[in-house]
């Protein structure tokens, strides 16, 4: 069974999409994470996004809170990031849910939202491509992370840090990549060396922990 951890499309070529569903519009697919994203965060906008978010979360198949965090290399005020953030962890604490991040240049921020935060639900780092001390600052964490497309590249981080964080911290996605997710477990067999069949029970287990859902 393939399971793609982070897409925004259902692309139907995995058994379990969780897809970054859009707040306002009425599409649903079977599985689909809600959050408000840094990238499109306006000042005057945030409270109601804010609100149409908590309601519809609480929705049984929304799995996750997300993908939501920090991204330093955009232009929205850090300070509005920060807040936003802090509120879809309390979210995510409040309904029980995961929360999926979306975090570039960032990462000391985010821990301190975190942390400061209490939270006690999982995190799962997105589209990680980053390097071996981030890896392990997130690993000793108990955090989790998901690889994508960066797999791909010759000796990137990701290929890297897919081998370093243990089995059963990590998930596979294809986020907005061009790409089947067959395509990406296949590669990530490779770099770890373990046949597919196994690396599909491993995410399988993986899901059913983090998500307390059972397939
Ligand atoms: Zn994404």
């Amino acid at each position: 069974m393939f399971i793609n951890i982070h897409t925004h499309t259902q692309i139907y070529d995995a058994k379990l999409e969780l897809v970054n569903a859009d707040l306002i519009s009425s599409d649903r697919t079977n599985y689909y994470s809600y959050g408000l994203h840094p990238w499109y965060l306006k000042e005057d906008t945030t409270d109601q996004q804010l609100r149409t978010l908590a309601m519809r979360a609480t929705e049984k198949r929304c799995l996750a809170i997300g993908e939501c965090g920090l991204d330093k290399v955009c232009d929205t005020d850090l300070k509005l990031q920060e807040r936003v953030f802090m509120e879809q962890i309390k979210l995510a604490n409040d309904l029980r849910k995961p929360l999926i991040i979306h975090c570039v240049k960032a990462f000391n921020e985010v821990l301190n939202c975190l942390n400061f935060s209490d939270n006690t639900v999982p995190v799962i780092f997105h589209g990680f491509n980053n390097n071996d001390n981030i890896a392990r600052l997130l690993t000793e964490q108990g955090y989790y992370f998901s690889f994508g497309k960066a797999l791909m590249g010759f000796e990137s981080n990701a290929a890297r840090a897919i081998v370093s964080v243990g089995r059963k911290k990590f998930f596979l996605e294809t986020d907005t990549a061009d790409v089947s997710i067959k395509y990406v477990y296949r590669k990530a067999s490779e770099l770890l060396g373990i046949d597919e069949e196994i690396l599909k029970q491993q995410i399988v287990s993986n899901f059913e922990t983090v998500f307390n859902h059972k397939l």
